[in-house]
This record gives C-alpha cells, sequence and structure tokens, in this order.
C-alpha cells in the first residue's frame, strides 16, 4: 500500500466510437470495460483509494457494481480536463495516478515501473517512440525527437491541481505540469496501452474479450395508479378515451412505468423512482415515452439489446381491447423492438378490489435483455 490514488476516466461521450454501446460499457464476458479496468488496477493492491469519473446519466448504475469502501464515483465534466478536476477534489493523497478507460490493456510492469520512477519528476509518463517518418509543415522531421505520450501517468497530486488551474485546456497530466514548469519524467511504454478510440482499435486490443451473449436477463415490473377525474388518459404510449386519467407527478401512464421496472430491474439499475424521483421538477407532467426513451438508451449506452416486453393491464374501466395493438406499435418503436417481440395482455379483475371498484389500474410488466455482441457489428 502507498500514498497513491488511482483516478480512472471513464465519463466520455465516445462520439467517435461509432458504436451503439459507449466504448466504456463494451461487455468484456460480462463486466462492462470500466468495471473490468477498475478490476486490473484493484488487483495490483496499490491504490489506498480509486476514483471513477463517470457520465453524469450513467453514475447511478455505475454505482450499483461495487460496495468496495475504497472506491469512490465522481460526476464528469464537458471535457477530460473538467472530468479530472472533479475526481482531484477527492484525492487527498501525495501521488496521483490518472488512466483513461480508453486504455484498457493495462500493464502491471508499467504501473510499477512509474512508481519507482517517482523521485525523479513531478509527473512520469509512459511513452513510444514513433517508428514512422513524420512530416511536420511541409517538412520531414528528425522521428528520433519524438514521443508519443501514453497514461497512466503519475503525478504529484498538489502540483497537477496548480498545473489545471491555469484555465488552458490540456490533453493530459504531462503537458499541463510541463507547461508550469514542472519536471516530466518518461519511461518505456508499451504497444498494449493502445488506445481505444474508434471501433477498428478493437482489433489492437486483445484484452478485450467477447460479451457473454449466451445469458437472458429478466426483469418484472409492477405499477398501480388511481383515477383522477378532468385528465386525458396516456396508457400504453397512446392517447385514450375516458372521462378521466391517472394521477400522477409525471402524466401517470402506468404501463410505461411497469415496463420501465422490468428493463431497470433486468439490467439491475434499480427503479423508476430512482431515475426520475418525484420530487423532481423536471419530471412533473412528463411524457412517460420520454422517460421510457431515456431508459432505452441507457440500456443500449450501457451495453444491451432489448429482446423481448410483455405487460398485462388489469383494469376494469376503461375497455382496453380496443387500444392493445395500438399500444403494442407505439411500445415496439420507442423499444426498437419488432412489433411480434412487444406483446399486451388486458384482463378485468372480475370487480374484485380497488381495480373491481373502477378506482384505478394496475400494471404488470416483464422484459428480457442480452448484451449487446460488439464482435458482429
Ligand atoms: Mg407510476
Amino acid at each position: 500500500m502507498s500514498d497513491l490514488t488511482l483516478v480512472l476516466l471513464a465519463a466520455g461521450e465516445a462520439t467517435r466510437f461509432k458504436k451503439p454501446v459507449k466504448k466504456q460499457w463494451l461487455r468484456i464476458g460480462s463486466d462492462p470495460l470500466w468495471l473490468h479496468v477498475l478490476e486490473t488496477f484493484r488487483a495490483m493492491q496499490l491504490f489506498d483509494r480509486l476514483v471513477v469519473v463517470g457520465h453524469a446519466d450513467e453514475l447511478h448504475y455505475m454505482k450499483r457494481h461495487t460496495n468496495d469502501e475504497k472506491v469512490r464515483f465522481v460526476e464528469g465534466g464537458t471535457s477530460r480536463q473538467a472530468s479530472l478536476n472533479n475526481a482531484l477534489e477527492s484525492v487527498d493523497t501525495p501521488l496521483v495516478l490518472v488512466s483513461d478507460v480508453a486504455r484498457p490493456c493495462v500493464d502491471e510492469t508499467v504501473c510499477k515501473t512509474l512508481l519507482s520512477a517517482v523521485e525523479r519528476a513531478d509527473c512520469t509518463v509512459p511513452t513510444l517512440p514513433v517508428p514512422d517518418t513524420v512530416w511536420y509543415d511541409g517538412e520531414p522531421i528528425d522521428r528520433k525527437h519524438l514521443l508519443r505520450i501514453q497514461t497512466p501517468q503519475l503525478s504529484r497530486t498538489e502540483i497537477l491541481k496548480k498545473a489545471l488551474d491555469s484555465g488552458t485546456e490540456f490533453t493530459d497530466e504531462s503537458s499541463a505540469i510541463h507547461a508550469m514548469g514542472g519536471k516530466v519524467a518518461f519511461i518505456a511504454g508499451d504497444a498494449s496501452l493502445h488506445k481505444l478510440t474508434f471501433a477498428g482499435d478493437i482489433a489492437l486490443l486483445p484484452c478485450l474479450t467477447s460479451p457473454d451473449t449466451s445469458v437472458r436477463f429478466m426483469g418484472t415490473g409492477f405499477d398501480v395508479h388511481a383515477f383522477e377525474k378532468g385528465k386525458p388518459m396516456r396508457l400504453g404510449g397512446v392517447n385514450i378515451e375516458a372521462p378521466m386519467g391517472f394521477k400522477a407527478h409525471s402524466d401517470g401512464d402506468v404501463a410505461i412505468h411497469a415496463l420501465i421496472d422490468a428493463l431497470m430491474g433486468a439490467a439491475g439499475m434499480g427503479d423508476i423512482g430512482e431515475l426520475f424521483p418525484d420530487t423532481d421538477a423536471a419530471w412533473a407532467g412528463a411524457d412517460s415515452a420520454k422517460l421510457l426513451r431515456h431508459v432505452v438508451h441507457l440500456l443500449t449506452h450501457t451495453g444491451y439489446e432489448i429482446v423481448q416486453a410483455d405487460i398485462t393491464i388489469v383494469a376494469q374501466t376503461p375497455r382496453i381491447s380496443p387500444y392493445k395493438d395500438a399500444m403494442r406499435f407505439r411500445l415496439a418503436e420507442l423499444l426498437q423492438l419488432p412489433p411480434q417481440h412487444m406483446n399486451i395482455k388486458a384482463t378485468t379483475s372480475e370487480k374484485l378490489g380497488f381495480v373491481g371498484r373502477g378506482e384505478g389500474v394496475a400494471v404488470q410488466a416483464a422484459a428480457t435483455l442480452k448484451f449487446f455482441d460488439w464482435t458482429q457489428s
């Protein structure tokens, strides 16, 4: 154990990656890439604390993957540097090792070599020579003066904090510390630390093993809403002709709410109230289709594909059967599913209970997910 914190930057938008799944969520077996990288670092037993920086939309889900007290999750910013600054606020060890999740094939030897060189500089970085001939501004230049900089990089925490405080945007810690006159030392990097930027980079990263596509994840959801007179009724994403709607913080689409819970259940994401708290004014009167779309994007970005969904609407009134098909096509569209993989069932409660007394509607839902196979598409 040393006086060392790991910062793992995993908050990027991954816009250049051009796959439905964000690169930090590629499934390696069944673990997301960021967790796979975190576990690799954790197994080295070098760190007092490990800080993972995640995208604001994904932080809630990330936190559900570990209860290790040494691991802390921090919300990312709009740039790499803003994310790093957020992370550094919670770093109180003298040394910090910063790594990009985009360099996933982390090498323990490189980390130990960085640590052994700690006395030599304010920032120590792995580098590679440039084997190609390089032209700059119309002239070939001597490549022996060129170095490719990799991560992870080891920095003195206080110096790095000051260096990043200058207002200038840097692409890494070594440039920031160099710009303020700090000393940067180089060690030999490793080709395995190649950066994952484009989908084509996957072939150069042997640690990225295939997702386990044999598993199906199943989730269930259940929701009840009472009727409220004088409100329009939305159910299963369609308008229903009825003299009342549902009492709710959002539009009260009880079928979509149950479906969201089934999807979140399958992914181990918690429940609808955790993502869209009814204390949050942003969701007051919200179209539930918007909430469902948000969850579908979240599932897609985090490495899932929806396989099918099935819901049962329990209502004494209004009559559901005339709307079943419209709901099915609408929900299939929202889930980006073939319509035959979205099923709607309707039943009464034989005049029993609150449903039978015409006080409200109950909906039960089930959904199945699998991991997106990034090796195939
Ligand atoms: Mg609800």
